[in-house]
Formats: C-alpha cells, sequence, structure tokens
C-alpha cells in the first residue's frame, strides 16, 4: 500500500494527529449503514468512550480514522498469518507504466527502483487543486487543510486579524458545503479569533449553510410531489422532473419549520425509488448534470457545526452572501481581494476556499495527471472521475475506488459522488472479490512474471 503520509486510516479526513475537535459529518448509522463494522468496534472499546448507544451521534474523525487503522492492522496481521505479507510504503505514487504483456511499474517518491504490480487499485481520494494564481503563499490564504488540519491554525488567523484595524477584521469563506460548515466552527469556537473578529461573510452561489439541527415538528414529512411523480406517471419520467418534484418537496418541508435532516431520510427514500423507473440516458443525465442540485438540497451538516454557526448569526457576526466567485487576488491593502462574477469585490485578511475538490483535467495529483496524459485513463463524460469497465476498471488491472468513480453510469453503478464511507464499503468488497478472482484463476502467470 502506497500512501503520501504512510495512512492506513484515512487520508485527509481522517489522518493521524488530526484534532479531537474535528466532527464526522454523518452519524454513526449513516457511516456503518452497509455493515463496515464502526457500531461494533465502538462497543469493543466502550471503555474508551463510555457510551453505549452511538448511532444517533456524529464522533470526532480521529475515532473513525482509529477504527480504520485497527481495521487495517488486523487485515494485515490475518493475511500475514496466510503468509501474505502486507508493505506500507510512505511516498507519493507520481506515474504508472504498463509493462510489455501484462502488469505495471509504479514510480514512488523517494524510492529510488519503480515498484512492479500485477494489480492496481487506484484509491486516491478527492483530486488536490492547485490554488489561484498568485495567492498559494499569501498569508491569508487558507484552504480547508491549512485551517483545520493544523494545530494552532486558529492562533495564526487570530494573528492576521489583529494586524488590521477594528472594523476591518473580516474573513471571507467561499463555499458553504461540509469544508465551509467545518471552517466556520473552528473560527466560531476560537477565543483568540473571537477577540478580534468582526465579521465572518459566507459566500456561496445557494447563500445559505447546511442544516444540522433538527427542527421540524414531530410529525413525519410526507413527500407530496415525489409520491405524485411516481404514481400519476403522467409523461416521461426524467432526471429533470425528479429533481424538480424533490426540489418542490424540500422547499416545502422548509416552509413547515423542517429542517433537511428531519426529512433526509424520509425524501431521499422516496427519490431512490424513483430514480430505479428513471431510464438509463435519464439516470445517466443525473449523474452528469442533475446531481449537483440533489447535492445542494439534501446538503447537511453535524448538530455542533450547525449550532456554531447559529452563535455567530446570534453574534451578527455571520453574513451569507449569494454569488459566484470569479478570482482571487492580492489586495494593495495586504489583504486578498475576492472578485464577484457582477463586478462586486470583497477585501478580507482571511480567505478560506472552500470550493470543493477538482476535477480530473485540472487536478495536480502527479498520478492522475500521469495516467490521463499517458492515456492509460481518460477522464469520464462529467469530468468528475475516470472512464471504467463494469469491473469499475480504467484499463485491464488498473482498478478504480473511491471518489474518482463519480460520473459513472452504467448497468447498476450510478454513482454522482462517492465522498461516502458506507458506499466505498460496498463497493470495495465488489474489487476485491475481482481481485481475488483474477489472482487466483492467474496464479502461474504472476508468479512467472515475479
Ligand atoms: C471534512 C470531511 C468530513 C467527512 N465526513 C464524512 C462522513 O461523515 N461520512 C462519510 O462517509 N465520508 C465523510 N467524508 C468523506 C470521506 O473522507 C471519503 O469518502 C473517504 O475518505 C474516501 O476514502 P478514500 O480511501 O477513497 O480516500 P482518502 O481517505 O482521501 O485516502 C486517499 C489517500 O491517498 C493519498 N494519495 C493521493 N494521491 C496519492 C499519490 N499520488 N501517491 C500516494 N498517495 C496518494 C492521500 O494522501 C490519502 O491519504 C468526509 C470528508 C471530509 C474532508
Amino acid at each position: 500500500m502506497v500512501d503520501r503520509m504512510g495512512e492506513t486510516g484515512g487520508g485527509d479526513a481522517f489522518g493521524t494527529g488530526i484534532a479531537q475537535t474535528l466532527l464526522l459529518n454523518d452519524s454513526v448509522a449513516t457511516i456503518d449503514a452497509t455493515g463496515i463494522g464502526f457500531t461494533a468496534w465502538l462497543h469493543e472499546h466502550r471503555t474508551d468512550l463510555d457510551l453505549g448507544r452511538f448511532g444517533h451521534l456524529f464522533l470526532p474523525r480521529r475515532v473513525f480514522g482509529d477504527f480504520m487503522r485497527d481495521r487495517f492492522a488486523r487485515t494485515a496481521r490475518r493475511l500475514a498469518a496466510c503468509g501474505v505479507v502486507v508493505h506500507v510504503v510512505k511516498g507519493e505514487a507520481r506515474s504508472v507504466l504498463p509493462t510489455a504483456g501484462h502488469g505495471f511499474r509504479v514510480a514512488v517518491s523517494g524510492i529510488a527502483e519503480p515498484l512492479t504490480a500485477d494489480l492496481i487499485v487506484l484509491a486516491p481520494g478527492c483530486l488536490d487543486t492547485a490554488a489561484p494564481p498568485g495567492v498559494a503563499a499569501h498569508p491569508g490564504y487558507y484552504t480547508h487543510g491549512r485551517a483545520c488540519g493544523l494545530p494552532d491554525s486558529d492562533v495564526d488567523m487570530a494573528r492576521l486579524l489583529a494586524g488590521r484595524p477594528v472594523g476591518c477584521r473580516r474573513v471571507v469563506v467561499l463555499g458553504s458545503a461540509a469544508a465551509a460548515s467545518e471552517v466556520i466552527a473552528v473560527v466560531a469556537a476560537s477565543p483568540a479569533v473571537a477577540q478580534v473578529l468582526d465579521e465572518v461573510m459566507v459566500v456561496s452561489t445557494t447563500g445559505r449553510l447546511p442544516d444540522g439541527q433538527p427542527t421540524g415538528p414531530d410529525a413525519p414529512f410526507t413527500c407530496r410531489s415525489l409520491v405524485r411523480l411516481r404514481r400519476d406517471g403522467a409523461g416521461e419520467l426524467t432526471s429533470a422532473r425528479l429533481v424538480g418534484a424533490l426540489r418542490a418537496d424540500v422547499e416545502r418541508s422548509r416552509t413547515q419549520e423542517y429542517a433537511i435532516v428531519d426529512v433526509e431520510r424520509a425524501v431521499a427514500a422516496e427519490f431512490t425509488a424513483s430514480f430505479r423507473l428513471l431510464t438509463p440516458a435519464q439516470k445517466r443525465r443525473f449523474v452528469d448534470v442533475d446531481y449537483a442540485d440533489y447535492q445542494r438540497l439534501m446538503r447537511h451538516t453535524s448538530p455542533p457545526y450547525a449550532s456554531a454557526a447559529a452563535r455567530l448569526a446570534a453574534s451578527g457576526r455571520l453574513r451569507l452572501v449569494r454569488a459566484r466567485v470569479a478570482g482571487i487576488d492580492p489586495a494593495p491593502s495586504g489583504e486578498l481581494a475576492v472578485r464577484l462574477s457582477d463586478g462586486a469585490r470583497l477585501t478580507a485578511a482571511a480567505v478560506f476556499d472552500c470550493r470543493g475538490f477538482a476535477d480530473v483535467g485540472q487536478t495536480i495529483n502527479p498520478l492522475v495527471r500521469d495516467m490521463v496524459a499517458g492515456g492509460l485513463a481518460r477522464p469520464n463524460r462529467s469530468g468528475r472521475g475516470l472512464v471504467v469497465d463494469e469491473h469499475l476498471q480504467a484499463a485491464p488491472g488498473l482498478f478504480v475506488m473511491g471518489p474518482l468513480l463519480a460520473g459513472t453510469s452504467q448497468g447498476d453503478d450510478h454513482i454522482w459522488s462517492l465522498k461516502n464511507v458506507a458506499r466505498i464499503h460496498v463497493l470495495a468488497a465488489r474489487v476485491a472479490a475481482r481481485l481475488s478472482d483474477l489472482l487466483t484463476r492467474d496464479t502461474v502467470g504472476i508468479g512467472e512474471r515475479r
């Protein structure tokens, strides 16, 4: 296993040393929905947590990372008992070269000789994006990782803000999904920042932050529009009509004072039932295009993060702006200037860039760039992932797993996003079965090549 940091429990989200205060975006029950074993593991470790009922909790991500690291270590021990050695190689995979006939050579930073492989599982997580030109080294430019991944990052932010005159101590957050919610929670929770902060301005195309606190009436919500669409069956059921019905139901739920977390289960179940009835072409249309509306409508965060934003709003220091960002530039005042598509400019001591991850064509991940440039893999129609066959292979022997499968729509696989542990768990089992199949079927051939 090759990983930049030698991680065995997950990368950016769950890496060793991640701050205890950073939370999972899903409850324990949601993460365990496909049986990865998180709940059982928590019960086993209840002396640490001293809690018996975990399902509804949103736990620190470090706990999930510990679970995954433990799972990896146990698996490695089981394999060792069968004579299979598991090596963890710390380094960045830079390129993959198919070897004559079969197999690959993988160049890894810091290792002189390329590794040889019969089969590869490519699972680099979400693809890193380059900072906008001219701001990467600016002290006020923060990625989600810089804002939340380093201890004491809030002390640096406080120093930056204190250097500005009172009334100009503004931070701007770009985007309003999971990463933005987390940045706002970190800012809101810091006593050092609280002393010097004038305003947090959140700029996003929705102009709203995700709900996290249940707020609605106790009565269950009924998805009238989605139910009617499926029952009446008038006209062709299209992706656009399905998303239209979803939007109508979510908007009606808001007028009835429900939050998305109150209605999420009911809405998702109705949506899934109707999605199955779409034609393959319409399913593909959803995976390529309309998924973005679905994600915006269903967006949620953890209750503590939602409360942090609510506390900031109650103190009059949170402003939501609905706009599209056109660029970020250094400003003459030493601050950063955020250009909006309507021509407006916002200046801020710090800008937190939480606009999401790169498409395959824009990523700075050297391995993915090399594979695409060399023709070993190619971006799928959506641009968010790679073209794969029914076994999830980008090329014979090269399997893809995790977020790089976004945009796959074929057979029974309709994957609009795969930043989801429960779904990865199911697909990983499928890939593992195929790997085992290939290795056992081809034992002689592979042995000869070694
Ligand atoms: C703030 C946050 C909260 C989240 N909360 C949840 C949640 O509650 N529930 C949920 O289901 N999901 C959640 N996720 C999403 C979850 O983290 C991902 O779905 C999951 O980690 C993807 O697993 P992966 O193994 O594909 O990628 P990762 O866990 O990202 O691992 C990929 C690894 O590959 C390494 N890597 C990349 N390129 C190379 C290279 N060229 N060479 C060597 N190594 C490389 C990376 O450094 C990383 O360590 C969250 C994500 C974030 C950021």
